[in-house]
């Protein structure tokens, strides 16, 4: 029911109202405010112009790829939340529309805002895409957490009491009404942008500030399709595990649109040669799929890869300066000494021992920690699902 307030005007009274009033051109699927409210689940909104240009680019606030004129690449941005100052916050979309009709991908980054190699792996697919030969489309978003990446930073600063950050990839699929921008935000993206137009996909990311971590993917590998998809990529490592809820990729799955994640090294900075793997491996993807014909390149067949289904967390105990005795990829023994720390004095305070046998998968790339602060993670395997830790994604 709708709540009334004391003035006798209905939210929806004000969202029809302000519709009203910008004389929004809508397409058939938001024929009206109720719709715009609240999106069916599964439903396309259909594509909706806001009217406004930025930078010669069209914004939209809903968008189905199926409007778009096919064999060509459409730069769009979309309108996600709204600031403080009543201004919003847009993301950049890229879509390139197969001369023929398929499947349709969606490829994300900067979920987070500090994960560089996650945005340029993204763009430096869909350079190489070109529509005329497609058969199906793939939709880029590459800056999802627009304030996050404009400091180049893992979380929103939201404007709450005072600012507090929120990582974002603790929200999704977000709720359009939700207490925080962050929130409203994912469920502006998840419901008009990013599920309506997807039949599979990725969402990029990399290791955090501080912490570096190895070239694999996350995701669940008792679902088929993303066992299929995951195993195309010539990466090292594969961490079989669900993870979070919350996270992006689990929203896709929630919702029946098999999704993964990949991680490609360290944050803030551009590892080349990382990027080139998951970029053949997602072109990859984008064969089996049959959007883009071609030769598979390079696969988890062509290389030796490990699967794990758990992360072993070693936590700091002590303050000082880190050094890693291993290197990430490095196999490790149960009991081997993985890293010790000294004080200020230079005198060893903490000596970190593997508890499991495995491959280091992430380390502190920060050399000063405090206790608590991760140090390492090992991907081992657990027999049982009980106690399986994760990987703090
Ligand atoms: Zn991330």
């Amino acid at each position: 029911m709708p709540d009334k307030s004391a003035k006798g005007i209905d939210r929806r009274d004000l969202i029809m109202a302000s519709i009203a009033t910008v004389g929004v051109a809508v397409n058939t699927g938001a024929a009206n405010a109720k719709d715009a409210a609240t999106p069916p689940a599964n439903a396309a909104l259909g594509t909706v112009y806001t009217g406004d240009v930025i930078k010669g680019k069209k914004v939209v606030s809903a968008l189905d790829v199926n409007d778009l004129e096919p064999g060509k690449k459409h730069l769009l941005y979309f309108q996600g939340a709204e600031m403080p100052t009543g201004q919003h916050w847009y993301v950049s979309v890229t879509v390139a529309k197969g001369a023929l009709p398929g499947k349709r991908g969606v490829l994300t980054s900067g979920v987070h805002g500090d994960e560089m190699s996650s945005v340029h792996a993204v763009q430096t697919v869909m350079n190489q895409l070109d529509p005329a030969q497609m058969s199906g489309t793939v939709m880029a978003v590459t800056d999802v957490s627009r304030p996050a990446l404009e400091s180049m930073q893992r979380r929103w600063p939201n404007q709450g009491r005072g600012i507090d950050l929120i990582d974002m990839n603790r929200e999704w699929p977000g709720n359009e009404n939700g207490a925080t921008a962050p929130s409203r935000h994912a469920g502006l993206l998840f419901n008009r942008l990013l599920r309506p137009n997807a039949d599979f996909a990725i969402d990029f990311h990399t290791g955090t500030t501080g912490f570096e971590v190895t070239a694999f993917n996350i995701g669940g590998m008792d679902a088929p399709e993303v066992k299929a998809m995951v195993e195309l990529y010539p990466v090292g490592q594969i961490f079989d595990n669900h993870v979070y809820p919350g996270v992006l990729h689990n929203a896709f799955m929630d919702v029946g649109i098999p999704s993964f994640t990949p991680e490609i090294g360290a944050a803030r900075v551009l590892d080349p040669e990382m990027i080139s793997l998951f970029v053949e491996g997602t072109m990859n993807v984008l064969k089996h799929h049959g959007i883009v014909a071609g030769p598979m390149g390079r696969t988890g067949k062509d290389v030796t890869v490990f699967v794990g289904n758990s992360a072993f967390p070693i936590l700091a105990t002590a303050g000082g300066l880190v050094e890693h005795l291993v290197k990430l990829n490095d196999k490790v023994e149960a009991g081997q000494k993985v890293a010790i720390q000294r004080d200020s004095f230079g005198e060893v305070v903490a000596e970190y021992i593997s508890g499991v046998a495995g491959e280091i998968t992430g380390q502190r790339s920060d050399a000063m920690s405090e206790p608590g602060n991760p140090l390492v993670f090992i991907l081992f395997n657990k027999p049982g699902p009980e106690d399986v830790q994760v990987y703090p994604e």
